[in-house]
């Protein structure tokens, strides 16, 4: 039995050891000396009365509150340490809190947002020096198709502020938001369509699919909250809107037109267009070309959006990858073949038609916004003269399929010789028989041609 002898001050005074197991009750324990306090402090191991044996005991204690003292040394000082510690973490977490919160109120103010909505579980988080276009921009080079590293995609959803809702489509709500102090767009999908968020994901991943004008894809994550989960799609974000919206808001001089007209179809011809080689990349159909999916961009040039119902190709399998999306297209820019489903769907060819014949419907709604002579027709959709709102299938497959109707083609235009260049083209688009229609390549062509006339003709008036 090994000793240690201190006096009330805690002062150890001498160790030793008893081998009578006898005089234990009276030589381990507290004993009270008129004026001074003796502790015998006990144990039983090899050597347990070295220097950490046995704990310090504060002067004047008794039996009683040396237990007391006991439980706090061993209990209470720890626990105050990790409280401190842990409140110094949630101070430092504090500060950096808002930090963020000052930066993300300046990217605000910069930007002029103003911001209704936020939700608890999202923050803006700074990663590292690296702006969004930076990180952007070293992905292009990174061959891994559009969008950011997965890595980041993965923590969009946590470090973007939603701001304000800018649209609503069938499929979902989008939102201007800001990520590292820059706007992106963010669609929110409803999880019910899955097929959607998980099509145009899968399509704006693909190679070489990067063009400007196609809608600038940064990346896609997908969250749980509970029993909910989030399809986000981060985007560039256009502060002009559709071009349904645009051209609702504003009219267009010939050089805005042919502006809005060459940029689309050269998304298009992109979209359409096979790239060979290891990094290739697979033909793409859009299958919902309509001005609502398409956006303006601040220099009035175009992009292709809303990939939900893309199909690929590559000719080498010969494969059409068409996603199991129950979703169709919007039924009034729906082509003929489509209406009274005669479309080949085993020819890829097929589809390209399809976006062409649609694209010829949004040609004209971009023409009647063109002043000419002082003229302008007011905004209208395709067939708003023969067709409810939201017209049925059947409202659409009776006007395009059996009366052969078509938009008509406003007087006015034949005075004009873009307007009447661009009737021609529109013509071609939106004609009854498929392989009848221009191809992108076409169109861009005649688009071409018609810019160059414009410009001589323009040049010709000021000389
Ligand atoms: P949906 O699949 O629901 O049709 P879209 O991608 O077509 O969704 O977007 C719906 C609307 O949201 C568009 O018509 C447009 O008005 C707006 N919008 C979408 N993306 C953007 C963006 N990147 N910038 C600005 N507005 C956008
Ligand atoms: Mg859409």
């Amino acid at each position: 039995m090994a000793q240690i002898l201190m006096d009330n001050d805690g002062v150890l005074k001498a160790r030793g050891c008893i081998s009578n197991l006898d005089h234990i009750p009276m030589l381990c324990g507290i004993s009270d000396v008129p004026g001074k306090q003796i502790k015998i402090e006990c144990c039983q191991t090899s050597f347990c009365n070295n220097a950490t044996f046995p704990f310090i005991i504060p002067s004047g204690m008794t039996d009683g509150n040396y237990g007391t003292g006991r439980v706090i040394l061993i209990y209470v000082v720890p626990i105050l340490v990790v409280v401190a510690v842990a409140g110094l973490v949630v101070l430092l977490l504090r500060r950096s809190y808002n930090r963020r919160i000052r930066q993300y109120a300046a990217a605000v103010a910069a930007s002029a947002i103003t911001p209704n909505y936020y939700r608890d579980e999202l923050r803006v988080t700074a990663a590292g020096d690296s702006t969004l276009r930076e990180i952007f921009n070293d992905s292009i080079t990174s061959g891994s198709g559009s969008g950011l590293p997965l890595l980041i995609q993965r923590t969009l959803a946590k470090q973007i502020w939603l701001a304000e809702v800018i649209g609503k489509g069938r499929y979902g709500e989008v939102w201007c938001g800001v990520w590292q102090g820059e706007k992106v767009a963010v669609k929110i999908f409803f999880s019910r369509d899955e097929a959607s968020w998980a099509r145009e994901t899968e399509i704006y991943s693909t190679v070489l699919l990067r063009h400007e004008n196609i809608l600038g894809f940064y990346g896609s994550d997908m969250t749980s909250r509970g029993s909910c989960t989030q399809l986000w799609l981060v985007t560039h974000y256009h502060p002009r809107g559709s071009l349904y919206d645009h051209l609702n808001a504003h009219t267009l001089d010939h050089t805005e037109l042919i502006t809005i007209a060459l940029s689309t179809i050269n998304g298009l011809l992109h979209l359409h267009t096979e790239i060979f080689g290891t990094q290739g990349k697979p033909a793409i159909a859009h299958r919902d070309i309509k001005s609502k999916n398409i956006l303006v961009k601040l220099n009035g040039a175009c992009v292709i959006a809303d990939f939900g119902l893309a199909v690929m190709h590559t000719q080498k399998t010969g494969e059409i990858n068409i996603s199991n999306n129950p979703r169709v297209g919007t039924k009034r820019y729906m082509s003929p073949e489509v209406l009274n489903e005669m479309m080949n769907m085993s020819v890829f060819e097929s589809f390209r038609k399809v976006d062409i014949y649609a694209l010829g419907l949004v040609l004209w709604e971009v023409c009647r916004r063109c002043v000419s002579n002082g003229l302008v027709d007011e905004y209208t959709p395709p067939f708003h003269d023969v067709v409810p709102n939201d017209p049925s299938f059947d409202d659409m497959k009776k006007v395009v399929c059996v009366d052969q109707y078509r938009p008509m083609i406003p007087n006015r235009w034949t005075s004009d010789p873009v307007l009447t260049g661009m009737s021609k083209i529109i013509r071609e688009c939106w004609h009854q028989n498929p392989n009848v229609r221009l191809t992108a390549l076409r169109v861009k062509k005649s688009l071409m041609k018609l810019a160059q006339e414009e410009s001589k003709n323009k040049l010709d008036l000021e000389y």
